[in-house]
């Protein structure tokens, strides 16, 4: 498959990957040293996991094509292992990104999964590097070796040119639900100048003019968050939160725009706004309650707990009385 739509891997090859990080290059499989590159090129690109276990998975069998010398048990066992490490299933597909946040979050070693501490048969010996440490310390090395982090030079020069943007804009372009980020902030004592988003600016512009546009976007837009690290330029989108964050953020902006009775493309005056969310919002759990156990791509730390933000309390009876609501 080309790297754009994405690429189908055998779960092992992923683990091997990390394997192969915390080895020799000289050693890495063409294979492996493929997969390394296309997800250091396109880390959400989407990776399918697939592997050879018939009944009702069938369906997504690849063959064995891929297998490694090690013998047809234990090709399909360090597969299954993987994937129950994970939770996931077969045949499944995530953007890399997310993929790799979990192999490194879930599996700690290979011990068990590519070798074993007694060798009971030839059919079991499993690989010859299990017991090496090349997993442990390629996965030492964290998700940054596998997924580059946004250039700092790149995050400071979004600020002051979406800055910049955003102080000639009318309308301001917002996603909805960060306009609750920026009341949590603004309760936290946040002030300018704030390296990753543009929120404690625009409350600022509009402490000066509250009559200000605010027009609702769906995504990661530009004009707010184009120095947040977690950003994905290309694609408008959010990564935060082991790769996931986009999911449950999307979410959140629907349900704030359901409780004020919004769409994206409606426009509104500051004042007006945040005049309209401190009445329909009292606390922050209608938008923000999560309820996921991990892994799984719904975990967000922020505002999943059971208790309305106290930040957000806080903040919004500052704001109300900063802005004369
Ligand atoms: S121990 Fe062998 S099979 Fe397991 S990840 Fe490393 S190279 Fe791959
Ligand atoms: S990219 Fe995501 S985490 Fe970053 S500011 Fe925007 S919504 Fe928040």
């Amino acid at each position: 498959m080309p790297a754009d739509v994405g690429i189908t891997v055998r779960p092992y090859q992923l683990v091997c990957s990390v394997c192969a990080r915390g080895g020799k290059a000289a050693s890495v499989s063409e294979s492996v040293g493929a997969i390394l590159a296309a997800v250091q090129d396109a880390p959400d690109l989407p990776v399918t996991l697939s592997c050879n276990v018939g009944e009702v998975f069938a369906y997504q069998d690849p063959g064995t094509a891929d297998d490694t010398p090690e013998g047809a048990e234990f090709n399909v066992r360090r597969d299954l292992e993987i994937l129950h490490k994970l939770n996931l299933e077969p045949g499944c597909t995530l953007p890399a990104r997310i993929l790799y946040h979990r192999l490194l979050d879930r599996i700690e070693t290979v011990a068990g999964i590519c070798g074993y501490p007694r060798v009971t048969s030839d059919a079991w010996e499993g690989c010859p590097d299990a017991g090496s440490g090349n997993y442990e310390r390629g996965r030492a090395l964290g998700i940054s070796a596998f997924i580059p982090p946004r250039p700092v030079g790149e995050l400071e020069r979004e600020k002051a040119a979406s800055l910049e943007a955003m102080y000639q804009a009318s309308p301001v372009h917002v996603r909805p639900h960060i306009l609750l980020c920026a009341v949590c902030q603004y309760g936290n004592g946040i002030r300018p100048p704030y390296a990753e988003d543009n929120l404690p600016e625009l409350i600022q512009v509009i402490l000066k003019k509250p009559e200000t546009l605010i027009l609702l976007v769906a995504g990661a837009d530009w004009m707010m968050c184009a120095p947040c690290p977690y950003r994905v330029p290309g694609i408008n989108g959010c990564v935060n939160q082991l790769g996931s964050g986009g999911l449950p953020n999307r979410m959140r902006d629907l349900r704030m725009l359901q409780k004020l009775g919004l769409s994206f493309g409606d426009v509104r005056p500051a004042r007006e706004l945040f005049r309209l969310i401190f009445e329909r919002l009292p606390g922050t759990l209608d938008i923000c309650r999560l309820e996921p156990a991990k892994p799984s791509v719904w975990w967000d730390g922020c505002g999943a707990p059971a208790e309305n933000s106290e930040s957000y309390n806080k903040g919004k009876q500052q704001l109300m009385i900063d802005l004369g609501i």
